[in-house]
Parts: structure tokens; C-alpha cells; sequence
């Protein structure tokens, strides 16, 4: 701002020059005030971006949670449903995935494979003597025994109630027996603790090895027939499948 002298140009000059300064300090002041919200509103944004970036982390982290959580049930779930509750065994399904593959094995390289097929005799007397919980210890126990018998390459499944199948690949009818053998005379060997009780189980055993002119299906019936051949004669043994089905229909 500059001091007035009088009238004439000179003054219009300095009227004029201090107008644009009033204005000049006007804007600056605008200017400044707009800066002002301008940064208000920038720190502003940035908290509410910080906020928004925290909740999407927040529900990111959920997220990544649930699936862990709903992978986990799935596998639970598919576990479950290739598994025997009460002996923790593969059951029939899941057996004869694995016995399929070795089917298919068979068929490409000749690799030959036995399978066992256990039943617990007179079963029904341990439940009926020493009640169900008994039973299902006995059961337990064998499952304990079974798998410990076996090689680790060796597969046991829960079968039925008190059936068990047991795969062995690489391996012929021979030594099919030769493990269906091991298993019966160690099993009747050995006293099962259940309670207060001691018991002795024997397990009877039909034993086949899968042959180039069978269906899977026909060397598990073959497998059954001896095994029930096996009760007939006394139980507490071991009997081989006798060469084919129609061989095993023809004997029978
Ligand atoms: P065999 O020597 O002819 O095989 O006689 P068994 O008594 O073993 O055969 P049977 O088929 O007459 O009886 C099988 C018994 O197994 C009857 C059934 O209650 C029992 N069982 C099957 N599953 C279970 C189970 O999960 N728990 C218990 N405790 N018993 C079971
Ligand atoms: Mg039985
Ligand atoms: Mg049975």
C-alpha cells in the first residue's frame, strides 16, 4: 500500500496499484485457506485409506482362514469317508481303489499280487460273553496286531464286521500263504488284554493271487470261497483259492 499525494494521474495510479495489492493479499490469503483444505482433505483421504486398507487386510485374513478351515474339513470329510471309525482301517472302498490299481498294474507289467481275506472266528461268542465294548476292543487289538504283522508295502482294510482284507503286492500265491500262515499262528498265539479280561482270537484265512484270466471281483470271490472253505474245515486255518472261480463253483 502507498501513501496518496493528491489528485491527478499519479493518484489514480497508486488507487489502482493498491487495488491490485488488496487483491493480491485477498487471493494469497485465498490461496493459503485453499491449501489448507486441500491438505486437510489429503490427510483426510489417507486416514480413511489407511482405515479401508486395514479392513480389507482384516477380511483378507478371514478369508485366507475360512479356506484353510473348509480345506481342512474336506480332507476330514474324504478321510472320513475312506476310513473304518472304530480301527482307524482303510475300509472297503478305499481297499478297492488300491486293489484296482494293482489290477491295472497286473495288467500292464505281470506284476502278480495276493490278497487275504481274514474272518475272526466264532466273533459273535466274544460279544456275546463279554459284551459289545469287548468286541469292539478285540477288534481294535487285532487291527493292532494285523497291521504290525505285515510288511510296510502291505495294506490292510476293514472288510466287514469282523473281516479283514489284507493286500500284498509283489507277491504270488505262495507267499501269500506264507503271510496268511505268519499272521493265523501269531494271532492264536497271542493273549489280547481287553479289561479285566485275557482272550485268545483265531482268524481264519482264504488266500488268492490275482490271475491274468479273472475280474478283481472274481479273485476277492475266489479269496471268500477259500476262506470259507476254511471255516468248514475247522477254522483257525489257512486255504488257498483254488485255480479260477469256476474251478472254486465246480469244488464247492
Ligand atoms: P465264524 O467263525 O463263522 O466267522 O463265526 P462268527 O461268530 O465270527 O460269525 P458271525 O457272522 O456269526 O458273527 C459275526 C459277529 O461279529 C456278529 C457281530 O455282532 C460281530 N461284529 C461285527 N462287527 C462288529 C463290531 O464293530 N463290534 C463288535 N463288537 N462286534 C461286531
Ligand atoms: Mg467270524
Ligand atoms: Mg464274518
Amino acid at each position: 500500500s502507498v501513501e496518496m499525494y493528491g489528485g491527478g494521474e499519479l493518484d489514480q495510479l497508486v488507487e489502482a496499484f493498491n487495488a491490485m495489492s488488496r487483491q493480491l493479499a485477498d487471493s494469497r490469503e485465498r490461496a493459503e485457506r485453499a491449501q489448507q483444505l486441500l491438505q486437510q482433505a489429503r490427510d483426510l483421504l489417507e486416514l480413511r485409506v489407511a482405515e479401508r486398507t486395514q479392513d480389507l487386510m482384516d477380511v483378507n485374513e478371514r478369508l485366507l482362514h475360512e479356506v484353510a478351515e473348509r480345506a481342512r474339513a474336506e480332507e476330514l470329510l474324504a478321510q472320513a469317508a475312506r476310513s473304518d471309525p472304530l480301527t482307524g482301517l482303510m475300509n472297503r472302498r478305499a481297499m478297492l481303489e488300491h486293489l484296482e490299481y494293482q489290477a491295472a498294474r497286473f495288467q500292464r507289467n505281470q506284476v502278480p499280487f495276493s490278497l487275504l481275506l481274514g474272518d475272526l472266528d466264532l466273533f459273535k461268542s466274544i460279544n456275546d460273553t463279554f459284551g459289545h465294548d469287548a468286541g469292539d476292543q478285540a477288534l481294535i487289538q487285532t487291527t493292532h496286531f494285523l497291521v504290525h504283522g505285515i510288511r510296510t508295502q502291505d495294506l490292510v482294510a476293514r472288510w466287514g464286521g469282523e473281516e479283514f482284507l489284507i493286500l500284498l503286492p509283489d507277491t504270488d500265491l505262495e507267499g501269500g500263504l506264507v503271510v496268511a500262515e505268519d499272521l493265523r499262528e501269531g494271532l492264536a498265539a497271542q493273549a489280547l488284554r481287553i479289561g479285566e479280561e485275557t482272550l485268545r482270537l483265531t482268524l481264519s484265512l482264504g488266500v488268492a493271487h490275482y490271475r491274468a484270466d479273472q475280474t478283481l471281483n472274481e479273485c476277492i470271490k475266489a479269496a471268500d470261497a477259500a476262506l470259507y472253505r476254511a471255516k468248514i474245515q475247522g477254522r483257525n486255518r489257512v486255504v488257498a483259492a483254488l485255480h479260477g472261480l469256476k474251478g472254486q463253483a465246480a469244488a464247492a
